[in-house]
């Protein structure tokens, strides 16, 4: 098994038994369902795969649902595409308009006041640049040149570097599909264009108003405005998605190397959760294999040390989803056989919890043992252990699917919904079973048991138990 995790960008190339079964065989561990495309049918079609392969296959796969935000995007084009013609003229109008090759308006009124002479306006993933020429003297619109062409769908992103939409951050749209994501129990709630900690406490306002107080959020870090905060933002999130698709268009992609780097050791200094996301096998999209830069990138990822990695339009309309998290799988789990951490992130010498996680992790790493056991009620044990990155598996044994969920995105956890306790001996008996129903252990193995009894909730560890089977 695998202890990076995957987080898996389903869409039309998944919404079929075969497929969906296919990449949670071959390693899927948290299904991505994108607002800014799925429709109310496409999402119950996914749903309803998750719920059968939970079902019949005895999976563990946790929803991540996936805000839209305020996103800058073109309007609908005639025929629902236009040509860009590179050396041509384009107008911009704050009016909505039907986009044709001549003149295109945008989702978002007013943006157009902030740009001047000169600047630069990117469209599609940045694929298409225009340089604003001349501005209306009423403001109302601006022509531009087309630096480079092709051929542009609607409702493309646009990203006008250094510029920030003056909207609010949680849009009627959002609004909606937080509440939807609520109401449906998902697992993780990923938000995009977060700015600052104060977005985060918003969500999390809306998250208690629709019943999910402790919705974990995932904060898509994707602008130079974010990476500005960054502090902050870490310290209010759950868990950080590094979107390297919009973060490197608006920031300039030279900084990306950097960026991702400084945003996974921040979040394992404060043992946060870090996904690296976007264009990690982009070609696989219509090529059975993967490039070797991308094999690299997937690789470096791990060594890195984020707990997962995410597939995008690769799994969503790529003609190749199973192969792609079959690759993605084999790339972690052969990085994860060499490398070992060496506890590089320090821990809380005056947290109990913090204690035992760090003794547990250097007493399996230093008996070689195969398998960290923790007995967990809130997944807060897994998580601290796995934050300090054993070289052993670690089996979380919780109360419910729900917390098991919840530790579906921790690198090297996978857990096990086990009965009430009535003793720490029960938990240490019931430990060495579920040890060896999850993996072939044999004679002379050794284990390291840990968690809290009597267990009043969360930070209750209070023991650890090495056993030699
Ligand atoms: C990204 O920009 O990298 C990203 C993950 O966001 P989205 O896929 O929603 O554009």
């Amino acid at each position: 098994m695998k202890k990076t995790k995957i987080v898996c960008s389903i869409g039309p190339s998944t919404q079929n038994w075969e497929s969906f079964k296919g990449i949670v065989d071959a390693g899927m561990n948290v299904a991505r369902i994108n607002f800014s495309h799925a429709t109310m049918e496409e999402r119950k079609i996914d749903e309803d795969l998750v719920e059968r392969a939970n079902k019949e296959l005895g999976a563990n796969i946790a929803i991540l649902y996936d805000t839209k935000g305020p996103d800058l995007r073109t309007c609908d084009f005639e025929n629902n595409y236009i040509e860009l013609v590179a050396g041509a003229k384009i107008r911009i109008v704050e009016e909505d308009v039907l986009g044709t090759k001549d003149v295109i308006s945008f989702n978002y009124k007013g943006i157009l006041k902030d740009v001047s002479v000169g600047t630069a306006i990117l469209l599609d993933d940045g694929f298409y640049k225009l340089v604003v020429e001349d501005i209306d003297e009423d403001g109302q619109g601006v022509t531009c040149k087309i630096c480079n062409g092709g051929t542009i769908k609607s409702k493309r992103g646009v990203c006008i570097p250094g510029i920030k939409l003056d909207v609010p951050y949680v849009s009627e749209q959002d609004k909606k599909d937080i509440q939807y994501a609520c109401d449906h129990d998902g697992d993780y709630l990923a938000i995009s264009f977060v700015n600052s900690a104060d977005d985060i406490r918003e969500v999390r306002e809306l998250c208690s108003q629709y019943g999910k107080p402790n919705m974990p959020i995932i904060s898509k870090i994707e602008t130079q405005y974010a990476m500005d905060n960054l502090d902050e933002i870490i310290d209010e999130t759950d868990i950080v998605m590094i979107a390297r698709g919009d973060l490197g268009i608006e920031t300039g992609v030279e900084n990306l190397p950097l960026y991702q780097q400084m945003m996974i050791d921040k979040c394992r200094e404060r043992g946060k959760r870090v996904i690296m996301a976007t264009q990690m096998m982009s070609s696989m999209k219509s090529n059975i294999r993967p490039t070797n830069a991308e094999v690299t990138d997937v690789a470096n990822a791990v060594l890195a040390g984020c707990d997962a990695v995410m597939t995008s339009d690769e799994t969503t309309i790529g003609k190749y989803p199973v192969e792609t998290i079959q690759n993605m799988a084999e790339i972690c789990k052969k990085v994860e056989s060499y490398y070992k951490y060496d506890n590089q992130y320090g821990y809380n010498k005056k947290d109990i919890n913090s204690i035992i996680a760090h003794s547990v992790v250097t007493a399996s790493n230093e008996l070689s043992s195969k398998l960290i056991v923790a007995a967990t009620m809130s997944g807060h044990t897994a998580a601290s252990i796995s934050n300090l990155r054993p070289n052993a598996m670690i089996l979380a044994t919780v109360p419910n699917e729900k917390v098991a969920k919840a530790l579906a995105l921790n690198y090297g956890v996978y857990s096990k919904v086990v009965g009430e306790y009535g003793s720490t001996d029960e938990l240490v008996e019931d430990g060495k079973k579920q040890a060896q129903e999850f993996m072939n252990l044999t004679h002379d193995d050794k284990i390291i048991i840990t968690g809290g009894f009597p267990n009043t909730g969360v930070k209750t560890t209070n023991f650890m138990k090495i056993e030699e089977l």
